[in-house]
């Protein structure tokens, strides 16, 4: 029988860390395989404990400016809903007032993963992407239910360590596991391919892996 694993992202540490694949692959910015990024950190938890790692959930906690903020929150909304609908993780996402949002995420994850915790049967390993010292005391509880924690971290670009859980007492069972080990893998790689136009049935090639896909000419008709 594969152990059961749920991952549990904590999306404002995500994001400031995924500078950390960059740097890794030397690079300024590029685009992050979402759908991948879990079963990878599965797969390397099944290969330290050489048993079969089922991945049950993933769940993302994130946050978003408040209507009144007067940002632009399209893309960051587009987001969220790629990858719950395309990546098929479990969102969570809170308005907040501008720099206020760290809190809000904590509580979420640690309400979630105690929640969980206490279904009988729901994961037996806890993995959390999010190497913040906050979450000592949920960890450590968790594992009172008898669950095993991993923890993902990342190594700072900079060399410079910052807060972190690695080396703290009780809070997992397994050795820490680093994002940026795997930045070449879950870099997104976009093919190109040849998709018919859902409007006029042309064929062109493209690297949009969207569920419908749309020709050139018939994109710039429907924006004039
Ligand atoms: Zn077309």
């Amino acid at each position: 029988m594969s152990l059961k694993a749920m991952v549990f992202i904590d999306g404002g540490w995500l994001y400031r860390n995924r500078v950390s694949l960059f740097a890794k692959l030397g690079e300024e910015n590029f685009e992050i395989d979402y759908a991948k990024l879990p079963k990878l950190i599965c797969e390397d938890v099944a290969n330290g404990l050489d048993e079969d790692v089922s991945l049950v959930r993933t769940n993302y906690f994130g946050t978003i400016p408040s209507q009144r903020s007067g940002f632009n929150t399209s893309k960051q909304y587009a987001f969220y809903d790629f990858i719950e609908k395309s990546c098929g993780y479990d969102t969570e996402i809170h308005e907040v007032e501008v720099g206020s949002d760290e809190n809000w995420i904590k509580m979420a994850l640690a309400s979630s993963l105690m929640f969980y915790a206490a279904q009988p049967g729901a994961f037996d390993v806890a993995i959390l992407v999010g190497d913040d010292p906050d979450y000592a005391p949920a960890l450590s509880r968790v594992r009172l239910f008898g669950k095993r924690v991993q923890i993902v971290g990342a190594h700072a670009p900079d060399g410079k360590s910052s807060m972190s859980l690695r080396g703290r007492r009780k809070v997992d069972d397994f050795p820490f596991l680093y994002i940026d080990d795997h930045a070449a893998e879950v870099r997104l790689v976009r093919e190109l391919v040849k998709r018919v136009c859902k409007h006029c049935g042309n064929e062109e090639e493209t690297t949009w892996a969207g569920p419908e896909f749309f020709c050139t000419a018939c994109r710039g008709r429907y924006r004039s």
